[in-house]
């Protein structure tokens, strides 16, 4: 054991169950460890590095930024922040933004902010936001609650009230919850991420929307994992043609900085205000600079690579031996493997590649940038480790 793990299991909360890998430096889509090894990164820090390690590009913007200015409070006017701001809305046709600092805090943000809507029009007993099973929305005492997976909801009772859970792409089940509630919101994220990479469907999400339009009762999309990229489209409900009132974003927004964002759109912009909701270090001009680097190259050329990308992937790993189906969006992809999962993310760590797991999944979500050579040589490496005779 090395001097660092030693370290942090003396000292780090024991909250985490980590590989013995001590990663000391990353380049791209390629991670270095203490001991000189190299992997190709499939999960880029849980959707977090859109464009690698150490992205030259955005390295250089939060370095200027960093020596520039680095923290003001939200009480003064910076440039990064407004230029964000602008630049999200004119991107997907939302008109306001709230900064904070992860998905967990932007679900809250959400959250807050469709209550505050339904409570203002219809009521304050209108609180009720339904949820998904299988979803997942963060770990504060809120979102825990917002997430549809029971094991979630043991430790730490009582969780905040207000939370249906209804099955996903189950048309009636959601209906049925919306009128026998009263309801503001459903949340929902268009491919389930820590759930099992499972995507909806386009059908139930358009007869989703227009009920909840009907009802007006808001729609939120966790868009923490699918935003920024990751599905192929700039955020993942631009694959279903819906239009939600209330975006939450985080993971790939900051490129490996922490950043959370809340988009409202036409009916949800004025509805927080003055004193009613806050970050000290949401928009904070460091963060803004990174994600600045990773939104303005999000567009239509660099995300037709990103679904060429993860057509080779399906396409590679569909059908393969050990590999019975295959699953996700754009880069965002679960492999339901003969052998157990954990198996083969060890595996394929032995083998130079690094992966994640999706409740009984193999999940990937490499950089979006990664290089179609690395994203080969990895897909060699998983399918080998899929179809070993054990
Ligand atoms: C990761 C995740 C969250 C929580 O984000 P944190 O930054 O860890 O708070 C919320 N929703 C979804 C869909 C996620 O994937």
């Amino acid at each position: 054991m090395g001097v660092l793990t030693e370290k942090d299991n003396g000292y780090v909360a024991n909250t985490y169950k980590r590989f013995p890998v001590e990663i000391v430096s990353g380049k791209g889509s390629v991670f270095t460890d203490s001991e000189g090894k190299e992997y190709i990164d499939m999960g880029s820090g849980i959707g977090v590095n859109a464009f690698g390690a150490a992205d030259p590009v955005w390295a250089e913007a939060v370095a200027k930024q960093a020596s520039t200015l680095q923290h003001t409070s939200n009480l003064y006017y910076t440039e990064p922040c407004a230029e964000l701001a602008e630049l999200l809305c004119t991107k997907t046709g939302m008109k306001k933004v709230f900064f904070c600092n992860s998905g967990a805090e932007a679900n809250e943000c959400a959250i807050k902010t469709a209550r505050k809507y339904a409570q203002d029009k219809k009521g304050e007993e209108y609180y009720t936001v339904i949820t998904l099973v299988n979803s997942f929305h963060g770990r504060t005492v809120t979102t825990l609650a917002a997430t549809g997976q029971d094991h979630f909801h043991t430790l730490f009772n009582p969780l905040t009230p207000g939370f249906v859970y209804v099955p996903a792409n189950d048309i009636e089940a959601v209906k049925k919850a919306i009128d026998e509630n009263k309801t503001a919101a459903v949340m929902f994220e268009c491919v389930q991420g820590e759930g099992g990479v499972m995507p909806l469907e386009g059908d139930y999400l358009r007869a989703l929307a227009a009920y909840a339009a009907e009802k007006d009762v808001l729609l939120i999309a966790d868009e923490v994992q699918t935003g920024n990229g990751r599905t192929g489209e700039l955020y993942a409900y631009m694959n279903f043609g819906i239009t939600p009132d209330i975006v939450s974003t985080a993971k790939g927004l900051g490129g490996g900085l922490p950043i959370g964002a809340v988009m409202f759109g036409e009916k949800t912009a004025g509805v927080l205000t003055y004193g009613q909701h806050g970050s000290t270090f949401g928009g904070n001009p460091v963060c803004c600079a990174g994600a600045l680097t990773v939104i303005k190259r999000l567009d239509k050329a660099f995300l037709s690579e990103v679904k060429a990308k993860s057509e080779y992937v399906f396409s590679a790993l569909k059908g393969a031996g050990g590999v019975e189906a295959v699953s996700g969006m754009g880069l965002m992809i679960g492999i339901t493997t003969t052998r157990p999962a954990a198996d083969i993310v060890k595996e394929c760590m032995e083998n130079g590649v690094l992966c994640l797991t999706a409740k009984t999944k193999v999940r990937l979500l490499p950089p979006l940038n990664i290089p179609m050579e690395l994203l080969q040589k990895a897909v060699e490496i998983i399918k080998s480790a899929c179809a070993k005779e054990v």
